[in-house]
C-alpha cells in the first residue's frame, strides 16, 4: 500500500478506536480499514467516476459495525482531509453518506422487526394468532413477484393505530381479538381482489399486489383495506371500539428491486403516515427519503463541526431609523461546511434543536458574538438569538454572566432575542426574569407570528419588540397605504410597543421608502438588506470606527 494510504488508514484507525468500543483489537480494525481505504482510493481515482461503489462502501461500513452517525461523521471528515485533491470528492462523500444512511435505516428496521418477533416468540400463545401467512411467506411471494420480467409490484404495509393503548387498557385478550378481526377483514379483501395478505407480526399487516400498473392502483387498494378495517369492534358491556390503521404504500417495477428495499420503502412511508396522516395512507417518496437521509447525515456531522469551529457568526446592522447609524448588530450563525459550502441557519438550526446540539452551539455563538462586540470600538450592542431549548436548561443566566465576564462586555450591550412562544412557559419566563436581572436586554423576535397573550407583555422583562418582516411587505408596493388589514396590524403592533414603552424594531427592510415610512409610523430601529446583508465580522470594518457601514 502507498505510504499516504497507510497514513490515512492509521489516522482512521486512531479516530475509530479512540471514539468507539469495538469488539476488535486495534490491529484488527486496521486490517479491516485497510481494505476500505483501498476501495476508497480506487473509487476516487476511477475514470469516469460513478457513485455506486461509494454508496456500497457506505453500506459496507454499516455491515462492518461502523454504524453510528458519529463514526460516519468522523470518517467523512477524515476522507475530506486526506483526499482533498480528488476531483470527485463531494460527489463521493455524498454517495458514501447516502449508502451509509440507507443501510443504517435498513438495519434499524431489521432490528426493530427482530425485537417484534422476539416479543411474539415470548408469547407463544399469541403466535399463529391469525390464519394469514407470515413474513417469511410474504418475502417468498415478493421474490417471485419481483422476478417476473417487466412486471410491477405494489405493497401496502398496515399498522393498527393505537394498538398499544387497546392492549394496555382492554387487556391482551381484547388486543388479540382486534388483531384477529383485522386479519379476517384483510384476508377477505385479499381473497376477493386477488391480492396477497400477510400478518407480519404484532399489529403489522401487509397487502402485496403483483402486476400493478401504477401507484394509483395500490392507493385504491389501501383505501379499500382502510375501509375494510375501519369498523367498530364490540367490547364489553355493549361498547364499541373504533379501529383504524395507517398505511405505507410503495409501487415500482420489479426489475432491479430488492425485497428488503421494497419493504424498507414501505416502512418509511408507514412511518410518515403514522406521524402525519394517522388513519390514512402515504406513498413512499424517494426524493423525501433522500432529503431525510441528507438531513440525517448533516445532523450526524454537527458535533464534530462544532469542535472544529465550522460554525461562524455573521453580523447584520440594526440601524437607528432617525439617525441612520448602527445602534447594534444581530449575530446570525452560519455553517462553513467543507463539502456543501456556506450553509444558512434554515438548513441546520431545526436539526440542532432536534438533537439538542443547539445548546452547545448557542453557547459558542454567544461567546463569539460577545467577544466580537467587545472588540468594536463603538459601543454598539449585539443581539443574539436564543432557542427555547437553551432557556429550558438550568444555568443559562450563570453561563451568560460568565461569558460577559470573560469577554469584558457590559451587560447592556448584549440583547437576547427570544420568540414570543416562550412567554407561555412559566419555567422559561422565570429564566427571562433572571436574565433581565443580569442587565441584558431582551427582544421578542418575529413578533406577531407566534402566540402570546398581549395582556402578559406589560409585566414581562422585555425591552424590544422585533416586528417580523411579513408585516411590512405591503409597504414596498405602497409606502403610504392608509387603509387595509396589513396596515392596521402593523400600526397596532407599533402602538402596542409605544404604549408599553418598548423599543420597536422592524426586520426585513429592503427599500429606502420602507425605512422612511417606518420611522414616520413610530419605529425606532430597523434591519434589512437596505443597509446590508449579514456579513462576516471582518467585512464590517466600519463597525470598529463607529460608522457601521451605512
Ligand atoms: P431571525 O432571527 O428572524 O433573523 C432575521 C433573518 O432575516 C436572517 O436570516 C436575516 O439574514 C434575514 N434578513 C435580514 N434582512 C433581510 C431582508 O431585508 N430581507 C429578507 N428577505 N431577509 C432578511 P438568517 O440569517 O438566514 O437566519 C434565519 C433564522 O435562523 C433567524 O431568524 C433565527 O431565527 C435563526 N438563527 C440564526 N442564528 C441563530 C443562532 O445563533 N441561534 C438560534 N437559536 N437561531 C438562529
Ligand atoms: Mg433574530
Ligand atoms: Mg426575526
Amino acid at each position: 500500500m502507498r505510504p499516504e494510504l497507510q497514513a490515512f488508514t492509521r489516522a482512521w484507525t486512531r479516530v475509530i478506536t479512540d471514539h468507539t468500543v469495538l469488539r476488535h483489537s486495534r490491529s484488527e480494525v486496521y486490517g479491516l480499514l485497510e481494505t476500505f481505504a483501498r476501495h476508497i482510493d480506487a473509487t476516487l481515482r476511477a475514470d469516469p467516476f460513478t457513485p455506486e461503489p461509494a454508496r456500497r462502501i457506505g453500506a459496507d461500513l454499516v455491515v462492518a459495525g461502523l454504524a453510528t452517525p458519529e463514526l460516519l461523521g468522523r470518517t467523512t471528515t477524515l476522507i475530506g482531509r486526506h483526499f482533498a485533491a480528488a476531483d470527485h470528492l463531494p460527489a463521493f462523500l455524498g454517495a458514501l453518506i447516502t449508502g451509509h444512511t440507507t443501510a443504517l435505516i435498513d438495519q434499524t428496521v431489521a432490528a426493530q422487526e427482530e425485537l417484534r418477533r422476539a416479543e411474539l416468540r415470548r408469547d407463544a400463545a399469541r403466535f399463529g394468532l391469525t390464519d394469514l401467512p407470515d413474513r417469511a411467506a410474504l418475502l417468498s411471494r415478493l421474490r417471485t413477484a419481483l422476478s417476473a420480467p417487466q412486471s410491477r409490484v405494489g405493497l401496502c404495509l398496515l399498522n393498527v393505530d393505537r394498538f398499544r393503548t387497546i392492549n394496555d387498557s382492554l387487556g391482551y385478550r381484547s388486543g388479540d381479538q382486534v388483531l384477529r378481526t383485522v386479519a379476517h377483514r384483510l384476508g377477505r379483501l385479499a381473497a376477493a381482489s386477488g391480492h396477497f395478505a400477510a400478518h407480519l407480526g404484532a399489529d403489522s399487516f401487509a397487502l402485496l399486489m403483483a402486476g400493478t400498473t401504477g401507484p394509483d392502483e395500490v392507493t385504491k387498494a389501501a383505501d379499500q383495506a382502510l375501509a375494510a378495517i375501519a369498523h367498530t369492534f364490540p367490547i364489553n358491556n355493549g361498547y364499541h371500539l373504533p379501529i383504524g390503521a395507517s398505511v405505507g404504500v410503495v409501487e415500482r417495477p420489479g426489475a432491479g428491486t430488492d425485497p428488503a428495499a421494497l419493504l424498507g420503502a414501505a416502512e418509511r412511508a408507514l412511518e410518515w403516515a403514522k406521524r402525519e396522516r394517522r388513519g390514512r395512507w402515504m406513498v413512499f417518496d424517494p426524493d423525501r427519503a433522500a432529503l431525510e437521509a441528507a438531513r440525517h447525515a448533516l445532523s450526524a456531522e454537527m458535533p464534530d463541526a462544532l469542535t472544529r469551529g465550522e460554525f461562524i457568526v455573521y453580523y447584520q446592522p440594526l440601524v437607528d431609523l432617525a439617525g441612520g447609524t448602527a445602534a447594534g448588530a444581530e449575530a446570525l450563525v452560519r455553517w462553513r461546511h467543507p463539502v456543501h459550502g456556506l450553509l444558512a441557519p434554515g438548513r441546520f438550526i431545526d436539526l440542532a434543536e432536534h438533537t439538542g446540539l443547539i445548546v452547545p452551539l448557542g453557547e459558542a455563538v454567544l461567546r463569539q458574538a460577545c467577544a466580537q462586540a467587545a472588540a468594536w470600538r463603538a459601543p454598539l450592542f449585539v443581539s443574539v438569538n436564543i432557542a427555547a431549548a437553551q432557556l429550558r436548561r438550568p444555568g443559562l443566566p450563570a453561563m451568560i454572566s460568565a461569558i460577559l465576564d470573560e469577554t469584558a462586555l457590559p451587560p447592556y450591550r448584549l440583547q437576547l432575542e427570544v420568540t414570543e412562544n416562550v412567554l407561555l412557559d412559566p419555567e422559561m419566563l422565570g429564566t427571562l426574569d433572571d436574565l433581565a436581572r443580569i442587565g441584558v436586554r431582551i427582544a421578542l423576535d418575529d413578533f406577531g407570528t407566534g402566540t402570546c397573550r398581549l395582556a402578559d407583555i406589560s409585566n414581562l422583562p422585555v425591552h424590544t419588540l422585533k416586528i417580523a418582516a411579513c408585516f411590512i411587505a405591503f409597504l414596498r408596493d405602497d409606502p403610504y397605504a392608509v387603509t387595509g388589514p396589513d396596515r392596521t396590524v402593523l400600526t397596532s403592533i407599533i402602538n402596542l410597543g409605544r404604549d408599553l414603552d418598548l423599543s420597536v424594531t422592524v426586520e426585513g427592510i429592503e427599500t429606502p421608502d420602507q425605512a422612511r415610512r417606518l420611522l414616520e409610523l413610530g419605529c425606532d430601529t430597523g434591519q434589512g438588506y437596505h443597509w446590508g446583508r449579514p456579513q462576516p465580522a471582518e467585512s464590517i470594518t466600519d463597525f470598529s470606527a463607529g460608522e457601521a457601514g451605512i
